[in-house]
């Protein structure tokens, strides 16, 4: 049985109820270093039991430190986080860093050993007390992110991809309730990684794990999540559903982050004939495009982006992107009129 109560370390702890499963509250991490460097900055969030949350945002915005203060691998510098309404033990309070209850999977292959076979990366993790129980165990495991397969050989010879899945399934072995992973697939190709998301997935519907990650590219969580967290600057911008935040996200930087959307200023919008006193974003897609010797707008570059273009449109003082159909054969210098079909406005 997994310890999830803290008492056991923080003896002063009282559980608070009626919080979510991990729950920070005005949660700060400051480092140390030459420079103090502020990394995560007074953040209240509650994340649910059972689902897929990421933390998303930009290089350096605090995604790693705040999967750390969870996972009780750094000391909150004030707040605090809660799981299952008790404090999250740091270094302080225990020997072994890391909640008993969690898993990490860290950036990179740290916690595999390369020259051992996948079958012993994974069985290293279980006791030798059922020898029996240890073999059934670490089949399953594997069998569970496909690389059953894969047992007899040496993680170094492994593709990226199923490094990742090794990594996971050594996380995976003990049984862990949240399951953290940090860039997961920042060594995935492209070709793999919705395989591995969509395993993932059901993982979670088959044993009701709940999975925290971090990603500084969302749009490749976006289809796996059930929430997302956005950071910028060790702060909280926003946190909602991916369509939530996908289609009315409260901050342009959000906008930008999950649709590369057009961030206009209120000068700007009013060259296209939207009259607003705020900033607004216009998605790529909702720029409707039709070319037409008098149209305003010059196409300036076409950009392929795989299954489909990106278009850049300029007039003398605006660029804008937008979204070309592959088989649409407009060229670059052509004139085009542009219809704004929808835009957001940040209040
Ligand atoms: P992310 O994961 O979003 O890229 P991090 O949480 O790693 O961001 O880092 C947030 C900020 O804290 C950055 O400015 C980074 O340089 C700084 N930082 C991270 N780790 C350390 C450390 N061990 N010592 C000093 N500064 C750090
Ligand atoms: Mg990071």
């Amino acid at each position: 049985m997994q310890q999830t109560s803290s008492c056991q370390y923080i003896p002063t702890d009282q559980q608070k109820t009626g919080i979510p499963l991990i729950y920070g509250e005005h949660l700060s991490h400051t480092f140390h270093a030459k420079q103090n460097v502020v990394a995560v900055d007074k953040v209240d969030f509650g994340i649910a039991e059972g689902k897929i949350t990421a933390i998303i945002g930009e290089s350096g915005s605090g995604k790693s430190t705040l999967l750390k203060l969870i996972y009780g691998l750094l000391e909150p510098s004030s707040g605090e986080v809660r799981y299952r309404g008790w404090l999250v033990p740091t270094r302080k309070d225990k020997l072994i860093p890391g909640h008993d209850a969690m898993k990490l999977v860290s950036q990179g292959f740290d916690d595999l050993n390369l020259y051992a076979k996948v079958w012993d990366n994974i069985a290293s993790q279980l006791p030798n007390t059922n020898l029996s129980l240890k073999e059934s165990k670490t089949r399953e495991t594997l069998d569970r992110l496909n690389i059953l397969h894969l047992g007899q050989q040496r993680v170094a010879d492994l593709s990226g991809g199923e490094k990742q899945r090794v990594a996971i399934a050594r996380a995976l072995v003990n049984e862990p309730e949240v399951l953290l992973m940090d860039e997961p697939f920042n060594q995935v190709d492209a070709a793999f990684r919705d395989a591995l998301q969509q395993d993932i997935r059901l993982i979670v519907e088959e044993t009701g794990i709940t999975v925290l990650l971090v990603s500084h590219d969302p749009t490749e969580v976006l289809a796996m999540a059930d929430e997302l967290i956005v950071m910028k600057n060790a702060k909280i911008m926003e946190q909602g559903s991916p369509t939530r935040l996908y289609y009315e996200p409260t901050h342009s930087y959000t906008a930008q982050l999950l649709a590369k959307s057009n961030i206009l200023s209120s000068d700007q919008a009013a060259l296209l004939g939207i009259s607003s006193h705020h900033t607004i974003g216009i998605h790529q897609e909702d720029v409707a495009f039709e070319e037409h010797t008098q149209g305003e707008f010059q196409v300036k570059d076409i950009r392929f982006r795989g299954f489909y273009k990106e278009l850049v449109l300029n007039n003398r003082q605006l660029a804008l992107h937008a979204i070309l159909h592959p088989l649409s054969n407009i060229a670059i210098g052509s004139n085009v009129v542009v219809t704004i079909k929808k835009y957001i406005t940040f209040y």
